[in-house]
């Protein structure tokens, strides 16, 4: 796995990421598993990982400012 912005190598990590839904609604989800750049700041999520994001941001209540999810169910 290599970093799409710097070309480093990647780390799995387990971690919580905010995503932005709405203009004024934003869904953390908790203990997401993705891949840390080395060298810099970037992530990035495997394909089965990103499906699952997208359906728990589908399923999000957007009259919330802010909603915690986990991402295990
Ligand atoms: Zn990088």
């Amino acid at each position: 796995m290599k970093c799409s912005a710097c070309g480093a190598s990647m780390s799995p990590v387990v971690s919580d990421f905010p995503f932005k839904v709405s203009s004024r609604t934003i869904v953390i989800i908790r203990d997401v598993p993705a891949y840390e750049c080395d060298s810099c700041a970037e992530y990035l999520f495997a394909d089965d990982v990103m499906e699952r994001i997208d359906a728990l941001l589908a399923s999000a209540t957007r009259s919330a400012e802010l909603e915690i999810i986990r991402y295990a169910a």
